[in-house]
């Protein structure tokens, strides 16, 4: 049966009848096409000017809503008020570096910023604001001012209209190992462009990576030569995932289960992949991933990254959960990658995972917020951020060049969804700021960011993908 909604919403004379029509997202490597402005709170503007220079993206100065630049305006009833300064057009992003704020009046200047630019934003338009981990920041008036910034983002992007995001990125500018415009430019590059399309309202960590670790940050083919795996590929998310690693140069192997033939086949012929028909849940699983590598490309093939993409729902209230239903959902969303990661960083291994590999998990905002009927589902995203943490935070792993991140989307409009009862998918489709599902490809492009050579800073991160869903934000 036809979605009703969906039906009204493309049908010409929804608008005439007043259905709310979502936005159109910018995706892809498109930038803004309006200018990108800079200014900075608490001191100058320094390694979000320099990130930009690396990247070759011009930057304007930000206007400033301070008294003596604000200009008057007469309402149609003559009456006179005092407005702040307007930009000529629409600009395509505000950027904010706020790292050197330090108290509660620095953040009068973000304030200033944002004002004027958030009166010119063009559709799908950018805001980030760029600041310092709190706990670094010194004393706690410092740490409040810097984790002030996560309240202004978060609601800046639920007053967002037309597809504007807002995000905040963290960076360590105190540490012994500070983050560097290379170690940044990754991010920067993610956010500003429509990669990003379905990210609004979060937090971005970003650390600092080994001398000569950091990948080119402009290529747009950065997997060209390295080999990616993702698990699930045979459709949905996984075959998206598996496009975009394609089209950025990967040579993909993409697995599914025997069952699921059909479609694997077709993924892997249309992006010129591999196919392996496994079941990530037996018990050699990473060993046969490993031998397929070695044997398709070569004895000293190693795989670049592994995307845990494969997951299954068997959604019941736990008072009903009998032990297949709970233990089949963890045996595939997790069991199942802890013990293909522990055979593929054999670093001996022929086709195990290279060093400055990616391990990259696929979690959910179930796995925050919990669900009703989820309990099994929760408890196996739930499980993946957990690994993310404790991996990212392996010493060893980090001496490797490894880094381990996850997604976590939100209601992403797949085959998956299409399965929920039509009430209660309408309304994860728009309780969230974009008021609008994601696609497949937004999970993809975030997953392809994390995968980045020049992504090489980031670690132990989970990045929702939601749309700045209100499920459990
Ligand atoms: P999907 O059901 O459309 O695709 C999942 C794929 O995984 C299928 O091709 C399936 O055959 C494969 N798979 C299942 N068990 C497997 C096994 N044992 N071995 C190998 N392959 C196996 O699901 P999707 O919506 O594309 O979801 C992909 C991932 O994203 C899952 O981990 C899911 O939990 C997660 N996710 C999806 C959404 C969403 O809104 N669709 C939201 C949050 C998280």
């Amino acid at each position: 049966m036809a979605d009703i909604v969906q039906v009204l919403t493309t049908n010409p004379l929804a608008k005439q009848l007043g259905v709310p029509q979502p936005t159109r997202l910018r995706r892809g490597r498109e930038l803004p096409s309006g200018p990108v402005v800079l200014g900075a709170a608490g001191g100058s503007p320094s390694i979000v000017r320099r990130t930009l220079d690396l990247l070759g993206v011009p930057v304007q100065d930000a206007l400033r809503d301070v008294p003596e630049a604000r200009v008057t305006e007469t309402d149609d009833k003559g009456r006179e008020r005092q407005v702040p300064p307007s930009y000529p057009a629409r600009i395509g992003a505000v950027l904010v570096d706020a790292t050197a704020v330090t108290s509660i009046a620095d953040l009068e200047e973000v304030r200033q910023v944002l004002r004027p630019a958030l009166r010119s934003l063009e559709p799908s338009a950018r805001v980030v604001v760029v600041g310092v981990e709190p706990e670094t920041a010194g004393g706690p008036v410092a740490v409040a001012a810097q984790q002030a910034l996560e309240g202004v983002v978060r609601s800046v992007g639920k007053e967002l209209r037309r597809g504007a995001t807002a995000n905040l990125v963290r960076v360590d500018l105190l540490t012994g190992t500070p983050t560097t415009p290379e170690d940044l430019g990754s991010t920067m590059s993610f956010l500003l462009e429509g990669r990003s399309a379905y990210v609004s309202g979060q937090v971005f960590h970003v650390g600092h990576a080994d001398e000569g670790r950091v990948g080119d940050l402009t290529t747009p083919r950065p997997f060209e030569g390295r080999i990616v795996v993702v698990t699930g590929a045979g459709r949905g998310i996984g075959a998206s995932i598996a496009e975009v690693f394609a089209r950025d140069g990967a040579a993909v192997v993409a697995v599914d289960v025997p069952a699921g033939g059909q479609g694997l086949a077709s993924v892997a012929n249309k992006i010129g992949g591999t196919a392996l028909q496994l079941d990530i849940t037996v018990p050699d699983a990473g060993s046969r991933i490993a031998a397929h590598v070695a044997q398709r490309f070569g004895e000293g093939a190693r795989i670049h990254t592994i995307v845990h993409n494969a997951g299954i729902t068997r959604d019941k209230l736990l008072v009903n959960t009998d032990e297949d239903r709970w233990g089949s959902v963890l045996e595939v969303n997790l069991a199942a990658q802890t013990r293909i990661n522990e055979i593929l960083l054999d670093p001996e291994l022929p086709g195990g995972l290279d060093d400055e590999g990616r391990i990259i998990g696929v979690a959910s905002t179930s796995g925050i917020a919990g669900n009703r009927g989820q309990a099994n589902y929760a408890a196996s995203k739930a499980g993946v951020v957990g690994l993310v943490r404790a991996m990212g935070a392996d010493q060893g792993l980090a001496a490797r060049g490894i880094t381990v991140n996850a997604v976590a989307p939100g209601f992403i409009e797949t085959e998956m969804t299409a399965k929920i009862p039509l009430a209660t998918r309408e309304i994860g489709r728009r309780i969230n700021s974009l008021q609008q599902g994601g696609r497949p490809v937004d999970v993809a492009e975030a997953i392809a960011w994390f995968a980045q050579p020049a992504s090489a800073a980031v670690t132990g991160q989970v990045l929702r993908v939601c749309g700045q869903s209100q499920l459990g934000a």
